[in-house]
C-alpha cells in the first residue's frame, strides 16, 4: 500500500521541518518527506474533509485493485489532498486511564483507543491503576495483547511503582519491563515514602524505564476536593492547598538530583511547580514535565460557574489564573515538555454523586486538540509549531519513546489538523464511554481531521473509517 499526503503544511519540530510538501508512505513506513511534489500516476485522490465519501472509497477498506472492478485507479494507492491542512507526526498522549481490566463499565482498552484515534492521537501511555493494578507481567501482557488485537493506535503501558499501588513494596518492575512497560508510576496515588521512591528511580534506570511522579503530599491534600483559595472558601468545599503538589515536586526533583536518574512530573498545575522545575532544569537535573489541557484553560472559578458540575473535579484541582499563566509561560520557555490529557473516564453514576463524594477525573482525548488549538494557540499566542512539539517529540523524549518524528523508515504515524475547522465539543458523541468532560458545548476553531497509524487511515473528522 502506498499513500501520499499531498500539499499540506508539514510541521515536524523533531525533524526541523516546516514547509508545504508531500509525504510518501510505503508499507506502513515513512518513505519520503519532500518539498518537491511526489506523484503516483492514476492514484485515487481523496480529500480528508469529506468524511462519508472517504469511508465509501475503495482503499480505505484495503480492497485489492481487482475488486474495484473496471476502475483504472488503484485502491492500494491513495493520494490524500491536504491543501490548507497541517500535517504532523502522530500525536502522543502519555497520560491516559483506560479502565480495563476491572472497570470495563467506565472504559475499555477498545473504547479508549477509539477515543484516542478520534482525538488525533496515534500513541498513548496507559496508567496502571486498573483492577487488578498493572504491577505484574501478566497484566502488562494482557494490555499489550488486547491493544495489538484492536490495532487502532499504539499503546504503551505504564506499570506500578509499588505492589497494588499501596506505596509499601516495589512491584515486579524487572518482569514488567521485560513484558514491555515503558514507565512506572503509582499515578492516582503518590509514593509517600521517599526511600521507596529513591529505590524506584534506581530500579527503573536498571531496567531502562522512566519514572512518572504523581506529586501530591496526601497528608496535605487529604479530604480536599478543590483548590484552596477564595473560591473554595466562598463555596465551603474542602480545600487542597497548592503546597500539596509543590512539596512533592521538590522532593522528586531532589531525588532525581541525588540519583542522577530522570524523573517525569505528571500534570503540573501550579506556578510554584513550574518555577521549581525551571530551576532544576537550569541546574542540569534530568526532570521533565507535562501539563493537561484543562489546567491550561480552566480555573477554580469553573467549579462555581458550572454550578458544582463534577466534570470540574480533578486531581490536581483546577487552580487560579496566575497558575494558568505560569503554565503557559512554562510551555513557551520549555520548562514543560508535553501536553497530556490525564483522560480519566468515570461512569455517569459515579460522577453524578455530590461534589465531595464524586471521583476525581475528566475525559480529554476527544477534546484536547481542539481545546489547545483554540484556547492555547489562538487565544494565548502559543505558536502552532510549539504546540505540535508538545504533542510529539516533547512527550516522546520525556519517556524515551521512539516516536514523534517523520524520519525515513519510521512507522508512519501522522496527525492531520485543520486549523480553521469549526467544532463544538459534544461529549454525547465521544467514542470514550466517559461523559465527564468540562468542555461540553464549547465552540472552538481547529481540529484533527485525520489520524494515520502504522500507515493506515484510522479516523476522518473524528470518526472511525
Ligand atoms: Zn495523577
Amino acid at each position: 500500500m502506498r499513500l501520499v499526503i499531498k500539499g499540506g503544511r508539514i510541521i515536524s519540530p523533531g525533524d526541523r521541518i516546516d514547509y508545504v510538501g508531500d509525504i510518501l508512505i510505503e508499507n506502513s513506513r515513512i518513505k519520503r518527506v519532500s518539498r518537491r511534489p511526489i506523484d503516483i500516476k492514476d492514484a485515487l485522490v481523496v480529500r480528508p474533509a469529506v468524511a462519508k465519501a472517504m469511508a465509501d472509497k475503495p482503499g480505505f477498506t484495503r480492497r485489492s485493485s481487482s475488486e474495484v472492478g473496471k476502475s483504472s485507479k488503484k485502491a492500494d494507492e491513495i493520494v490524500l489532498d491536504a491543501k490548507g491542512l497541517v500535517v504532523a507526526p502522530g500525536f502522543i498522549d502519555i497520560h491516559v486511564h483506560f479502565r480495563e481490566p476491572g472497570r470495563e463499565d467506565a472504559e475499555t482498552i477498545e473504547t479508549g483507543m477509539k477515543a484516542a484515534a478520534a482525538g488525533g492521537f496515534t500513541s498513548v501511555m496507559t496508567m496502571p491503576n486498573t483492577y487488578p493494578v498493572n504491577d505484574t507481567q501478566s497484566t502488562t501482557l494482557f494490555i499489550l495483547q488486547k491493544a495489538a488485537n484492536i490495532g487502532l493506535t499504539h499503546v504503551f503501558p505504564a506499570g506500578a511503582i509499588t505492589r497494588g499501588m499501596k506505596g509499601r513494596t516495589l512491584a515486579a518492575i524487572g518482569e514488567m519491563a521485560e513484558a514491555g512497560i515503558v514507565a512506572i508510576t503509582d499515578d492516582g496515588h503518590c509514593v509517600m515514602d521517599g526511600t521507596i521512591m529513591r529505590r524506584a528511580l534506581e530500579y527503573a534506570s536498571d531496567f531502562g524505564v522512566r519514572v512518572v511522579s504523581h506529586s501530591e503530599d496526601t497528608t496535605l491534600s487529604a479530604g480536599g476536593v478543590m483548590h484552596e483559595g477564595f473560591v473554595s472558601t466562598r463555596l465551603g468545599l474542602p480545600p487542597i492547598p497548592q503546597q500539596a503538589e509543590t512539596v512533592m515536586v521538590y522532593r522528586d526533583i531532589s531525588l532525581s538530583g541525588l540519583t542522577g536518574i530522570p524523573i517525569h512530573i505528571a500534570h503540573v498545575s501550579t506556578r510554584e511547580s513550574v518555577e521549581l522545575i525551571r530551576r532544576a532544569k537550569d541546574a542540569g537535573i534530568k526532570v521533565t514535565a507535562e501539563v493537561t489541557p484543562h489546567h491550561l484553560t480552566l480555573t477554580d472559578e469553573a467549579v462555581e460557574e458550572s454550578d458544582y458540575d463534577t466534570s470540574t473535579k480533578v486531581n490536581p484541582p483546577l487552580r487560579t489564573q496566575d497558575d494558568v499563566d505560569a503554565l503557559i509561560e512554562g510551555l513557551l520557555d520549555g520548562t514543560i515538555d508535553a501536553i497530556a490529557t490525564d483522560h480519566a473516564p468515570h461512569t455517569t453514576t459515579d460522577k453524578e454523586q455530590d461534589y465531595v463524594a464524586a471521583p476525581f477525573g475528566i475525559v480529554g482525548l476527544e477534546s484536547a486538540v481542539p481545546v489547545c488549538l483554540d484556547r492555547v494557540c489562538a487565544k494565548r499566542q502559543v505558536p502552532l509549531e510549539l504546540l505540535i512539539q508538545k504533542f510529539t517529540t516533547g512527550p516522546a523524549d520525556a519517556l524515551g519513546l521512539k516516536k514523534g518524528r517523520l524520519a525515513k523508515g519510521d512507522v508512519a504515524d501522522i496527525t492531520i489538523l485543520d486549523p480553521a475547522k469549526d467544532v463544538t465539543i459534544d461529549p454525547a458523541k465521544f467514542y470514550s464511554m466517559g461523559r465527564n468532560c468540562p468542555f461540553g458545548g464549547w465552540s472552538l476553531v481547529g481540529a484533527p481531521v485525520c489520524t494515520i497509524a502504522s500507515g493506515q487511515i484510522k479516523t476522518i473528522d473524528g470518526r472511525l473509517v
